[in-house]
């Protein structure tokens, strides 16, 4: 499903070309996340059009050379971060590789660029060299296997990033995918307390929250974070993770919330749009905010391995679509089908 332009996904057939090295993943599963639908409204400036879209990838290794070490027939999630290890971003560590243009990651690539199959909206995935493979057990479903994306971005912002420490709390803001994937992580990682906000439309991902284990839930259209957080845990979390869709109050509120010497984790974009805020607030408070971007190679290792072993992420995957009906895919993830238990949503094969 070739997106030629914002909101024209159309049906081609592309030629597998021959590559010198690398492979080919038998895609079984795509998950659509926010980006996606970004991506696919026109309202990002780091695509170009035409693309095959989708970075939550799950299949099966069909060919594979030396440069991928995994037996054909292995079930793979894909890293969507492609990295060529030379340019300054990957010599620093950091994702946003620009070895290829406007970024070297699945989902986002041209399909103008060979082999042209960079996304998880077809039959198959070109295997680049540099592409970060994670096995996946065989006993999940496949749609649910999608879910170790948002698992691991959970891992990485609200475990990792904060070095989270056993006992500490920490509030999400934003109950989506990746927020919920923000809690199981930190439940996981041993925090004593996880509470999550969301707005009225969020209510069944809120009841999901909760069935989670988070210890409070706050419906922010009606409520007043602060307030319901001092209310219930009678102090301020250690760590704020900012997982809203698109919200710069967000962020205020996450400042507002942490207590001094807390970390913030902001990983939402603000539209593009430059967002004012008083910076004395990190200095007085003495705040580590820190920009998230994508999940970690060690949040992917956790979440893969972690898919398997919890019964309680069954749920997650709350809506299914083949891949002639992708356009309503992309629809039921922006809420335009309507919010009524939609959790996550994913493309089988
Ligand atoms: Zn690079």
């Amino acid at each position: 499903m070739l997106l030629v332009e914002p909101r024209q996904l159309t049906c081609h057939r592309l030629p597998i070309r021959t590559m010198p090295n690398g492979g080919w993943l038998a895609i079984e599963a795509t998950g659509i996340s926010g980006a996606d639908v970004q991506i696919w409204k026109g309202d990002r400036n780091d695509v170009l059009y035409p693309l095959v879209l989708g970075h939550q990838v799950v299949g099966r290794v069909a060919v594979a050379d030396e440069s991928l070490p995994f037996e054909v027939g292995t079930r793979v999630v894909v890293e969507p971060d492609l990295r060529c290890g030379v340019c300054r971003r990957c010599q620093n560590g950091i994702g946003g590789c620009r070895q290829r243009v406007p970024v070297n990651s699945y989902g986002r690539l041209p399909s103008t660029e060979p082999p042209g199959l960079w996304g998880g909206l077809a039959e198959y995935l070109y295997l680049d060299p540099s592409s970060v493979l994670h096995p996946v057990s065989d006993d999940i479903s496949a749609e649910l296997a999608t879910f170790v994306h948002p698992l691991a971005a959970g891992y990485t912002w609200a475990v990792e990033l904060p070095a989270l420490a056993e006992g500490q709390t920490v509030m999400v803001l934003g109950p989506g995918p990746r927020g919920l994937a923000c809690v199981i992580a930190a439940l996981a990682a041993g925090a004593s307390w996880v509470g999550v906000s969301g707005l009225d439309s969020d209510y069944d991902r809120l009841a999901v929250a909760q069935k989670l284990g988070a210890h409070l839930i706050i419906d922010a259209t009606t409520e007043d974070v602060p307030a319901a957080v001092a209310d219930h845990l009678g102090t301020r979390p250690d760590i704020v993770v900012d997982v809203t869709s698109d919200d710069p109050e967000a962020m205020f509120t996450a400042l507002d919330l942490v207590r001094s010497g807390g970390t913030v984790v902001l990983a939402s974009m603000k539209g593009n749009r430059p967002v004012q805020f008083f910076s004395d607030l990190l200095v007085t408070k003495q705040l580590t905010l820190r920009g998230a971007l994508g999940a970690t190679s060690a949040g992917y290792r956790w979440a893969s391995a972690q898919i398997a072993s919890d019964p309680s992420m069954d749920q997650l995957v709350s809506h299914q679509f083949p891949l002639t009906e992708s356009n309503r895919a992309l629809q039921a993830a922006a809420g335009m089908l309507g919010h009524d238990e939609l959790l996550s949503v994913a493309v089988t094969f």
